[in-house]
């Protein structure tokens, strides 16, 4: 592979960018995934000429050959992780030098040309330094950034391209749920899976969510608001949401998280609050949890509390599971608990820049 971090980003200026005005009507109340920046960074990648061609640039269409590998074999991956506006009125990263990592393991997984890890982290510091500005200072707002990458080559043979294009685009968001998040209520999937041994599981591809729309589809018609996936071998081990990892908390305070392993995607939530707890001094096991044995605790109590976990929406209580055959699981009150409240809490105050910050994980940028 050619190029590295010390690649040169070509500037190209905006001819019309968002006034502060209208900027600030978009980003009072951003909502998640609809408002974005002026600008986005794109690199390329040839087979000959490695990582090339690093521009930070308006924020425009992308023109595609209609034989473009992408459109056709879905040879693509992203990544999603959040700037934040400090107190003093900077920005800062949380982990992002993890999604970095991550981002190379699913190119690898797919195939892929693999960006330099220093180079992914450059050009979202370069694309968040350009858009300071759209950086809500909202309590829960944030500026997302979603890097991705694409097979750029035109041709349809079945192979891995020759030719990709990396990108970052940013999108100004706010509190994922307003006044602390509502329990959700999940439909366990029994038709459908997600992910089997050996399968992209653990890869943040656009494959993995368009096979997760349909089931996604079943659980709001049940009236459910998410889907949750078993395991596709014995149908009893939960793994995940369909964008969300998951979490147990039992009576004594210790908590389950079903563990990696392939099927299950590697979140850096997930991870974050494994660390948080063991700080505690809490008992975190990293074993399978089956469907049958969430219904016995909850029933008998030992279940006080579940939560999902992920970087747009941080934690988001589990009040009740339902599934064919008249499953129907309430897990504590059905309301969010405490351990999790506290959990969140920690989290978001690391991640804000309003605690101490003991592993590391917050990158000042300005
Ligand atoms: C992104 C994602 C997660 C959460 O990962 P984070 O790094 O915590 O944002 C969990 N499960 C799936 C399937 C995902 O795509």
């Amino acid at each position: 592979m050619g190029s590295d971090a010390s690649l040169n980003f070509v500037l190209e200026d905006h001819p019309s960018p968002t006034s502060a005005a209208d900027r600030a009507a978009l980003i009072a109340d951003p909502g998640f995934g609809r408002v974005f920046t002026d600008h986005m960074v794109t690199i390329r990648y040839s087979d000959s000429r490695g990582w090339h061609d690093a521009r930070i640039h308006p924020r425009r269409p992308l023109v595609l050959d209609p034989a473009t590998a992408v459109l056709h074999y879905a040879q693509e991956i992203f990544e999603g992780m959040k700037a934040y506006r400090t107190q003093d009125g900077g920005a800062s990263l949380f982990r992002a030098d993890a999604n970095a990592q991550r981002f190379r393991e699913l190119a690898y997984r797919m195939a892929m040309a693999e960006i330099p890890e220093d180079l992914f982290l450059e050009a979202c510091r370069q694309l968040v330094s350009i858009d300071r500005d759209w950086i809500p200072s909202s309590e829960g707002g944030a500026l997302y950034l979603r890097p991705f990458q694409i097979a750029s080559e035109v041709f349809l043979g079945v192979k891995p391209a020759s030719e990709y294009l990396f990108m970052v685009i940013a999108s100004s968001v706010g509190a994922y749920f307003r006044g602390g998040a509502p329990s959700v209520t999940l439909w366990v999937s029994e038709h459908y899976n997600r992910a089997g041994p050996g399968g992209t599981g653990a890869a943040k591809c656009g494959g993995n969510y368009a096979a997760s729309l349909l089931p996604q589809k079943e659980a709001i018609a049940e009236g459910c608001d998410q889907v949750i996936f078993l395991d596709t071998i014995e149908k009893r081990w939960i793994e995940e949401l369909g964008g969300m990892n998951v979490f147990f908390v039992m009576d004594d305070g210790s908590m389950i998280t079903p563990p990696l392993g392939g099927t299950i995607l590697p979140g850096i939530t997930r991870d974050s609050l494994l660390t948080l707890a063991r700080d505690r001094g809490l008992t975190v096991r990293e074993e399978r949890y089956s469907i049958e044995q969430w219904r016995d605790d909850a029933a008998s109590g030992r279940l006080r509390e579940a939560f999902a976990c992920g970087t747009a929406a941080v934690v988001t209580p589990i009040g009740r599971v339902r599934g064919r055959g008249g499953l129907d699981i309430t897990i504590g009150n059905g309301g969010p608990g405490i351990q999790t409240e506290s959990l969140r809490t920690a989290l978001v105050e690391i991640q804000r820049g309003l605690a101490p910050d003991p592993h590391g994980w917050v990158e000042r940028l300005f």
